[in-house]
């Protein structure tokens, strides 16, 4: 019998990029400077690259937004990619296999700050959650851990027995980690992080799951990161995507 591992974690990793707040100028310039537009874009100065991005993001001319790239690589429940994956314009994912590869007994359990207990004025419509006192968080993790140490010893019996890793996989459930690669551009992103984060700043609030919104706030970091102004100029704009 294999033990499980029980992870609270969401890892969400940098693994390349193409492009910067300047690329996405120069994709605008284009239109009005052709072949001069990286010239121009690169004479501009924080200033002027800022100013533009602000142009095309008030006025949702989100195309050049879409001249850039990201790749990142996140471990992540299967509930959460379930989710993450209706993202479907300008996302690539390739993810490990449960055919081709005995998956890893590493299954998501809530840390103990997680709201996770209705609040008293609950609304399904916009669900608030309080974290739990110590003893229901206690009880939860315990019966966490029998149900996927359990559904784990079946998934290797039936693989002992010959039966398809596609089929055994079956009774896992969609606490269990699985890896991906994901490659999206800054439009989509700003899309994705518009759903899927909660911000007193937000123009349009979402009510997204803990964990979903967990993961985001990782990749809000990176996108910050390598394209500041976008990112600062998408805020302003109340975090609504072009
Ligand atoms: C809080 C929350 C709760 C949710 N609850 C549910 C739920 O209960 N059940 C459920 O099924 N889903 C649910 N969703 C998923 C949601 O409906 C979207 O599928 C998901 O957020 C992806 O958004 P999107 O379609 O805008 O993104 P993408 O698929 O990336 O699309 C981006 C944009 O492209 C355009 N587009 C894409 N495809 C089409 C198309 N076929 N036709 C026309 N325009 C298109 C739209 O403008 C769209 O906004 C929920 C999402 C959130 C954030």
């Amino acid at each position: 019998m294999t033990q499980i591992i029980l992870k609270s974690t969401i890892d969400v990793e940098f693994v390349d990029k193409m492009g910067s707040d300047q690329r996405i100028v120069e994709a605008m310039m284009v239109s009005s400077r052709g072949m001069d537009a990286k010239d121009f874009a690169a004479s501009l100065g924080e200033t002027g690259i800022s100013g533009r991005i602000k142009y095309i993001m008030n006025k949702r001319h989100g195309g050049p937004f879409e001249q850039s790239a990201l790749q990142i690589r996140v471990h992540a429940p299967i509930k959460v990619w379930r989710e993450w994956m209706r993202h479907r314009i300008g996302f690539s994912y390739s993810e490990e296999s449960g055919r081709y590869k005995q998956l890893e007994p590493i299954f998501w359990i809530p840390p103990p700050e997680r709201p996770m207990v209705e609040a008293p004025d609950f609304k399904a419509s916009n669900p608030e959650f309080v974290p739990a006192d110590p003893q229901t968080y206690r009880l939860f993790c315990w019966s966490r851990r029998q149900v996927y140490q359990t559904a784990y010893n079946e998934y290797e019996a039936n693989l002992a027995g010959g039966i398809d890793k596609g089929l055994a996989r079956d009774g896992l459930g969609v606490g269990i980690f699985s890896a991906c690669y994901v490659t999206c551009n800054p439009r989509s992103l700003m899309h994705f992080l518009e759903l899927r984060t909660k911000s007193v700043v937000a123009k349009r609030p979402s009510s997204p799951l803990w964990e979903i919104n967990n993961a985001a706030n990782q990749l809000e970091k990176i996108f910050a990161e390598h394209w500041p102004m976008t990112w600062e100029l998408w805020n302003a704009n109340g975090r609504m995507a072009p």
